[in-house]
């Protein structure tokens, strides 16, 4: 009779995009840059026949099933595999270059795996290892590019497995596969209903026909005989004449532990995921093989030797080499601009600044008070240096003339009485980056000098609920961006703000010349002031409040056009937008952040605005100056140092220690009273004894001055 040797189908493998994604945070977040190996799991399923709809009915095609790895390939894995498939555990080792990947040391990697799956069989007589398999990758983060190259270690055979030619494999279910229908049902709900998953198992039918399936490790020579029972294993294989990979290793298992009575073994391949509907059949495919041409039977000694292995997989070229998995045109857009992002930041670190605290600059919630010219500006550079989250409060809507200065507006955003300017500023912000965490509030923010009517009722109510919105928005972001077109709507921010230690950026517009400052600090309880080495004590830096000498009032009713909107070259709201964003970014590279000195006028040349590079009050950034004042006609910026002013309407203890006693109620006075804040702090005083002075005075009347 003819004999065949039996080929074994090899198993694919099969990489889904999500494996990749959990690769590349395992490497970024844990491995980093070690190589170690990284146990995973895979599942492969039966392989299936489909019916070839254009060659007609009755014919086939077989689609072979693969070993598959995904994202749950990581940690626990498969727990429960689906039905007709099996779990094979492995391992990945990632290299992290991709020469070190070409270098890799394949055959004694290979080895090593098929000799960790000889010993599992000898030592724990186990299956549990049989179909491992191993992984090598490297992954090109900047190109979504991820080399790889599986290896299935399968044991070969000497002398070879036969089967006769005929009738060689046969479909289970048919008479002479001596398997009825009945019975494979049977095996079906075992297999199925099973807790543990079988790769591999034994089906054993005794003379009164019952069928019981039973695990490999059960198997016994002297009652598990080719008459009585059945070698099975669950094989993505699709091919009528060809058994899968994984029984390679199961058959090496027999050979190794049962060498007397396993020359011949019926086997089956099992390939039904489903009961078979209708005149289908079932698709598993069963065979009786043998060592050896003629039936020789090997001798039993020496199994312990380890046999030969094969099972590097063939690229898609056919040969022996490592295959390529392209992610970069599915990556999510959204991810890819992410990682853009700070990938971009990153390379700051690399070689001009290693000391950047990036980490810190991302994780600053900023909060901007007003989305007009300066607010926009503002908000995009911030985006460039990849802060993350962004809030805008502003009450008023986009108007056609802000589109022009205002670069997140658009003229559609000014029709039907304009879109609410925080929303569209903050939906903008995610047009551009949908990674940024950006929210508009559509909120007033009370004035000192602007009274709140008693009636109705509901007035004061909404001012009190604005009032309480902007403390919770303050409390819960960092830095605070004053960007207002007014000064006194700046107070209420500024009181709260200090109150509750948050760095205070501030930047106001004239027509060709701007102010960027950082508000001081409030100092910390005890603190004492220290004395520098010139002798002069360190003074803690003010607000934009403390060169006041009256308190902030209303300015905005009976002006003029010009006078109420912000009329100012366009190019100087960008300079002074970024000047404060660049000037913030310093802060918080300074240890002492929020409370950095100011920078020193340089002791070689103080009258020429040149400050000490390397002294206090400077970060891995440069300077921290207190205030700038940019002017655009001159093309110059200066550097001004303000002290607190121990009468300040903004900051001074005696208006902070009001607001915290009395919260609410203090700020209604400031409201509605415009001379309480003066009162408050003693300004009125002041004012009245520089009154007095001025009274003691005399004056020459010139004549025909001018009453304006
Ligand atoms: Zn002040």
């Amino acid at each position: 009779m003819a004999q065949t040797i039996v080929q074994f189908t090899p198993l694919p493998s099969l990489t889904h995009p999500s494996f990749w994604h959990k690769l590349t945070e395992l490497k970024l977040d844990v491995l980093k840059l070690s190589d170690a190996e990284v146990d995973i799991t895979a599942t492969y399923r039966v392989g299936r026949l489909i019916e070839d709809r254009e060659s007609g009915p009755g014919t086939f095609v077989g689609v072979g099933g693969s070993l598959g790895v995904e994202e749950e390939s990581f940690g626990l894995g498969h727990s429960s595999p689906a039905i007709g498939s099996a779990v094979a555990k492995g391992v990945v080792k990632n290299y992290n270059t991709i020469e070190e990947f070409k270098a890799a040391d394949k055959s004694k990697l290979f080895n090593e795996a098929a000799d960790k799956i000889w010993k599992s069989i000898l030592e724990t007589r186990s299956t549990a290892l049989l179909n491992t398999f191993l992984l090598i990758t490297y992954a090109d983060l900047k190109k979504y590019r991820y080399y790889y190259w599986f290896a299935f270690p399968a044991f070969t055979s000497s002398p070879a497995w036969h089967i006769d030619a005929h009738p060689g494999w046969i479909g289970a279910g048919t008479p002479e596969s001596k398997l009825s229908d009945q019975q494979l049902r049977v095996i079906y709900d075992q297999l199925h209903t099973s807790k543990q998953p079988f790769p591999y198992f034994l089906i054993r039918s005794s003379s009164s026909s019952a069928i019981n399936v039973a695990a490999i490790e059960d198997y016994s020579p002297n009652t598990d005989t080719n008459e009585t029972t059945t070698i099975g294993f669950i094989d993505p294989s699709a091919q009528p004449q060809n058994p899968g990979w994984p029984l390679r290793n199961l058959l090496a298992y027999f050979r190794a532990l049962y060498p007397q009575s396993t020359s011949k073994l019926r086997i089956i391949c099992w390939r039904d995921a489903e009961v078979p509907r209708g005149e289908e059949g079932w698709k598993s495919r069963v065979g009786t093989i043998f060592l050896g041409p003629d039936g020789v039977s090997a001798d039993g000694s020496n199994v312990t030797t380890r046999p030969n292995a094969v099972g590097w997989e063939k690229n898609v070229q056919g040969k022996l080499g490592p295959r390529m998995a392209d992610l970069a045109p599915m990556m999510d857009p959204v991810r890819l601009a992410n990682q853009a992002v700070d990938l971009n930041l990153k390379l700051m670190r690399w070689r001009i600044l290693p000391e950047l605290d990036l980490e810190k600059i991302s994780a600053t919630k900023c909060l901007l008070l007003g989305a007009g010219t300066l607010g926009c500006y503002v908000a995009r550079c911030l985006m460039g240096w990849g802060v993350r989250t962004i809030s805008f409060v502003d009450s008023s809507r986009v108007s056609f003339s802000n589109p022009v200065r205002q670069p997140l507006f658009k003229f559609e955003d000014c029709l039907n009485g304009g879109r609410p300017k925080a929303e569209c500023a903050a939906e903008r912000l995610k047009e551009v980056w949908p990674g940024i965490n950006a929210t508009g509030y559509t909120l007033s923010i009370p004035m000192p000098g602007h009274p709140i009517p008693a009636s109705p009722p509901s007035v004061l109510e909404q001012t009190k609920k604005d009032v309480a919105k902007l403390e919770e928005l303050i409390e819960t972001h960092d830095v605070v961006y004053l960007l207002m077109d007014s000064r006194e709507s700046r107070w209420l921010p500024t009181v709260i703000a200090r109150a509750k230690d948050k760095l205070v950026m501030n930047a106001a517009l004239g027509f060709d010349s701007f102010l960027v400052m950082r508000h001081g600090a409030r100092p910390e309880q005890h603190s004492v002031v220290q004395r520098d080495e010139l002798g002069g004590s360190r003074k803690h830096l003010g607000c934009y409040y403390c060169n006041d000498i009256v308190a902030p009032a209303d300015s905005l009713t009976d002006r003029t056009l010009d006078q109420m909107c912000t009329v100012t070259r366009p190019g100087l709201a960008s300079m002074a937008a970024s000047t404060a964003v660049e000037l913030m970014m310093n802060v918080l590279q300074h240890p002492q952040g929020i409370r950095a000195p100011a920078p020193r006028p340089s002791v070689t040349n103080p009258l020429d605005n040149q400050f000490d590079e390397h002294g206090e009050g400077t970060s891995v950034l440069g300077l921290i100056p207190h205030q700038l004042r940019g002017y655009l006609a001159q093309f110059r910026n200066l550097h001004i140092v303000g002290a607190a002013y121990d009468k300040c309407t903004g900051c001074s203890e005696t208006v902070l220690e009001a607001y915290e006693s009395q919260g609410f109620d203090m700020m209604l006075n400031a409201f509605n009273d415009p001379k309480y804040l003066e009162r408050l702090t003693g300004l009125d005083k002041l004012y009245e004894d520089g009154e007095k002075a001025l009274e003691d005075v005399d004056w020459v009347e010139e004549e025909g001055g001018d009453d304006f």
